[in-house]
């Protein structure tokens, strides 16, 4: 499809390619250039219709669990059936499960301080729970990721995941991106593997902490970039927005940063979403999607939404031109 839009979009001539049947403004195209373009979109759409790419969405969590991962999951089933150019499958949280149990820090009384004792205590039983049980469980549902089984998929979506995931084979996972296959991480997938430098590098960033939710402007760095396209210059949301380390500008293609730090204002260089190409792999990150009413425009919040519905519909656009992006079905440069 980029091949196609290079060959319909060259010199002065406007295509844009919105949502499924790719309707295509053909302004200013000359008539011959017109038919080739219009059959060349119909055949590839044809191809499209008849095998819908298959994207494995993957939203367990060892470390911190967002509230906002229903709704994620539930726009993420929407965007699937509207565009009919991708499906959606779950690996989801074993019902009940919570996050890792974390050590009871020593308190000024040292560590013979029976409430210290008391809390340790419960920490080694909720630890060997969670060894035990939980993680078990996790790692049953994420048994789709083995390489055997990413043989089924095209995608595979990180939605707000964190922590270190029980995968069968986490180097396998890489290399299959590697091989030809798509990742897209949303928000909290930034958040996941930190000790597994090898998914550093293949996301190309990693989160290293966030202040308190704010209002900031991205700026649009590619508007010919399918996961660009709908939006605008620059363009205001309020969500909670990361800082990363381990992030290298010339290794990435730039979607949407601020030029300026979200809350302290200082200026600078702040990565909000990017795209990449890792082998002959292609990797899409979006650092938004904290909160539900970046997702979803029909979100009731109490108090009163932070983000009208119509910046919700914008993010929908923004992941789903990144995600087709990822697939191969959809324009944009991952040039550095
Ligand atoms: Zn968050």
């Amino acid at each position: 499809m980029n091949v196609l839009f290079r060959l319909i979009s060259r010199d002065d001539d406007r295509a844009q390619i919105a949502g499924r049947g790719w309707s295509v403004t053909l302004a200013r195209m000359n008539p011959l250039r017109q038919i080739v373009a219009l059959l060349l979109l119909g055949v590839a759409a044809a191809v499209a219709a008849e095998a819908p790419k298959k994207v494995l969405v993957v939203s367990v969590t060892t470390g911190f669990r967002h509230s906002s991962i229903p709704t994620g999951e539930k726009v993420l089933g929407q965007l699937a059936a509207q565009s009919g150019l991708f499906t959606v499958d779950f690996v989801r949280q074993p019902e009940g499960m919570t996050g890792a149990p974390g050590r009871p820090r020593v308190g000024p009384k040292g560590e013979q301080d029976p409430a210290y004792q008391k809390a340790l205590q419960k920490f080694e039983v909720d630890q060997k729970a969670y060894t035990e049980i939980w993680l078990p469980k996790a790692a049953a549902g994420l048994a789709k990721l083995s390489p055997a089984s990413l043989k089924h998929y095209d995608a595979v979506l990180f939605l707000s995941t964190t922590g270190d995931l029980p995968l069968p084979d986490k180097q396998g996972f890489i290399d299959w991106i590697a091989a030809g296959h798509a990742f897209i991480g949303v928000h909290a997938a930034a958040d996941t593997f930190h000790p597994f430098p090898p998914f550093i590098a293949m996301l190309g960033g990693e989160f290293k902490t966030h202040g308190a939710q704010v209002s900031v402007e991205c700026l649009n760095q590619d508007p010919a970039h399918a996961a660009c396209g709908p939006l605008p210059a620059k363009w205001t949301m309020f969500d909670e927005i990361y800082q990363f380390k381990n992030f290298e500008r010339p290794k990435v293609h730039g979607l949407l940063t601020l030029d300026r730090h979200p809350n302290d204002k200082t200026p600078g260089d702040y990565p909000v979403a990017w795209c990449k190409n890792f082998g002959g792999g292609r990797v899409f990150y979006t650092s938004l999607g904290h909160r539900e009413d970046v997702w979803d425009p029909a979100h009731a919040e109490k108090g009163g939404r932070k983000n009208p519905a119509s910046d919700a519909e914008l993010f929908q656009k923004h992941l789903v031109g990144g995600i087709l992006w990822a697939l191969g079905l959809a324009p944009g440069s991952a040039k550095p």
